[in-house]
């Protein structure tokens, strides 16, 4: 086989659109300390069943093997990944795994609840970085959109995180209209005054109630039209498969990104796999397939066997998620049990 190798070995998981996957997504479970409305339900979730969870001798095994494959980014997630017990010493486990391209790099999305107790001990357990979820600076809107009265602890874990040097600390909007657009302008204004990245995301079709509608939905055009009146955005160039486009605010050094996921899909240049918590191996947050990798770890499979349901399962991934496309249907996970 010709083209990119991964290291001394194995090839790269490359799919038939030639996109070489670097970055592996590892939910750590469906359970939230939240109820985000864009993301899960007020109540009657269905979690899934403690016995199907990924132990985390099998998270570390299947890592393992991605890494080997070529994997060189862990971004954990879930669900609250800090709602796992063992969060701390997964991130100790995940970052000192040894692959071809040298140990990966480990960071975390996280509505930040945890932080206050964890960012230290995950810092010193090797992890590089989190991405924090700060979808307003309002209590009241934070109490609807969240369905928990927990925004000063939602900061708290912010500052505890820039504390702890989990540096660049990343902060993650998604622009609801009527509910957080006209607060765009003060998110990034709290953000670049302590040295922060904020990052808006255009809403996906990702609800529990199947409520999203394209044309409510706030773009990536109008974000940018609200930040305009306010700050001077240029353009930062070099994206790469970052799904983040990023603008210098005011000429720098402080930045903002949109992820424009409906309205400017980003999926030529994916190079993300994920792995749900109950271990099911998916090419895509919008997939409708899966691959079982958790009964073939149970039922003994060796690496060569993983390798081969990864390879799989990517060569069966798509262009892209076609969200705009009238026959699109949703996943039937929830984000939360997806991990996003
Ligand atoms: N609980 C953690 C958190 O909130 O950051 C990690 C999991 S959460 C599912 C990961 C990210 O997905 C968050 O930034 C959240 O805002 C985003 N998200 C959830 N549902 C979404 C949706 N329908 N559209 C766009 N982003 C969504
Ligand atoms: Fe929980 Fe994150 Fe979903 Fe909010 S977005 S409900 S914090 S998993």
């Amino acid at each position: 086989m010709s083209g990119p190798r991964s290291g001394a070995g194995r090839p790269p998981l490359v799919d038939r659109f030639g996109r070489v996957h670097r970055d592996l997504r590892i939910s750590l479970t469906d359970r939230c300390s939240l109820r985000c409305t864009y993301c899960m339900p007020a109540e009657g979730v269905p979690w899934l069943p403690g016995p199907t969870m990924l132990t985390t001798d099998e998270i570390v095994r299947i890592a393992r093997v991605a890494v080997g494959l070529g994997i060189t980014e862990i971004r954990l997630t879930g669900g609250e990944p800090l709602l796992r017990p063992d969060a701390v010493e997964v991130v100790r486990r995940l970052a000192a795994l040894d692959g071809p391209d040298g140990p990966p790099e480990v960071s975390l999305t996280t509505n930040g609840l945890r932080l206050p107790a964890l960012a230290a001990p995950l810092r010193e357990a090797g992890l590089a970085r989190v991405n924090v979820s700060l979808d307003t600076l309002r209590r009241e809107t934070f109490r609807t959109l969240t369905r928990r009265d927990r925004l000063e602890a939602t900061l708290a874990g912010i500052a505890a995180a820039d504390a702890a040097g989990l540096h660049p600390v990343k902060l993650n909007a998604v622009v609801m209209r009527g509910v957080n657009d006209d607060e765009v302008v003060d998110l990034v204004r709290f953000a670049v005054e302590r040295g922060y990245q904020m990052r808006f995301i255009e809403q996906m079709p990702l609800d529990p109630g199947h409520t999203w509608d394209r044309r409510a939905m706030v773009t990536q055009a109008e974000i940018l039209e609200r930040l305009r009146a306010a700050f001077t955005l240029t353009e930062v160039p070099g994206r790469g498969s970052a799904p983040a486009e990023l603008w210098h605010v005011d000429g720098g050094p402080a930045t903002v990104g949109v992820i424009a996921s409906v309205t400017a899909p980003f999926c030529g240049a994916c190079d993300r796999v994920r792995l749900t918590a109950d271990g099911q191996l998916r090419a895509c947050l919008f997939a409708r397939a899966e691959t079982d990798l958790r009964s073939l770890v149970r039922e003994g499979a060796d690496d060569a066997a993983l390798e081969a349901a990864f390879r799989a399962c990517l060569a069966a991934k798509k262009a892209g998620h076609d969200i705009d496309d009238p026959a699109f249907l949703q996943p039937d996970r929830p984000m939360s049990a997806i991990g996003g």
